[in-house]
């Protein structure tokens, strides 16, 4: 690991241990989940002026109005995203910073997300690549059609509140497939969702309120 790896001060595995111990706290009970976290540099997916502020339990902007999830949401998200068994394929909504991309790259075996903002997507492609990630596959477009040619997926995790739940995305599902999504209008108060695909349909378990930022459809 590389001092910029590693960090000082604010970024230090002291002050990264202490965001593990208060995610703890708040319920998150997955040991492979929390230890992915603990080594995952955050710091290292925001801008340099908030770095300091990077092993806190908030959402950062990221530019383009856009943010890095909060790490309690992306604790809980990924926690259910592994509750029956580790999914093999898994492709994620709403790339942003590359952290959530990042985190389910130790935890599975294959990685796809997708980005419809082309400076994020650049940026993060690079920063992944940067981080030696391989299990991660980038793609510019509107995730609300899923990525047709990878697909079936064991799992799709959407970072973005979608006001209706993309069909394209129950189909890209294998059947067991879960499909973690916040749902909701823009500024409302949005329900974090489990949908699961069976073979007599889709179930659906609400996990938690949340807030995110929009599923824009290009
Ligand atoms: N998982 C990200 C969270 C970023 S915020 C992280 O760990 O940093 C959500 C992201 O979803 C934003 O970057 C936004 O541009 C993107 N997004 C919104 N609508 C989208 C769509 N239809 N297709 C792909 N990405 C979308």
């Amino acid at each position: 690991m590389n001092k910029q790896t590693q960090g000082i001060g604010m970024t230090s595995q002291r002050t990264r241990d202490r965001l593990i111990e208060r995610l703890r706290a708040k319920g998150i009970q997955n040991q492979h989940v929390l230890e992915a976290m603990r080594l995952l540099p955050r710091h290292l997916f925001v801008d340099e002026a908030l770095a300091s502020r990077a092993y806190e339990d908030d959402a950062l902007p990221i530019g383009h109005k856009q943010t890095i999830s909060q790490p309690y949401i992306v604790a809980r998200m990924t926690e259910a995203l592994l509750a029956e068994g580790v999914p093999k394929k898994v492709l994620e909504i709403g790339t942003g910073s590359g952290y959530q991309a990042a985190l389910l790259a130790q935890l599975v075996q294959q990685v796809y997300t997708l980005e419809r903002i082309k400076p994020l997507y650049l940026q993060t492609k690079k920063r992944l690549a940067g981080l030696n990630l391989r299990n991660v596959r980038c793609k510019l477009s509107d995730g609300t059609w899923g990525w047709e040619g990878y697909a079936p997926y064991d799992a799709i995790i959407v970072t973005c509140a979608a006001a209706e739940i993309p069909t394209s995305l129950i189909e890209q599902l294998n059947l067991g497939g879960r499909l973690i999504i916040p749902v909701g209008a823009a500024d409302a108060a949005q329900q974090l969702l489990t949908l699961k695909r069976t073979q007599q349909g889709v179930t659906k378990q609400k996990l938690e309120d949340v807030l995110f930022v929009p599923l824009v459809r290009d």
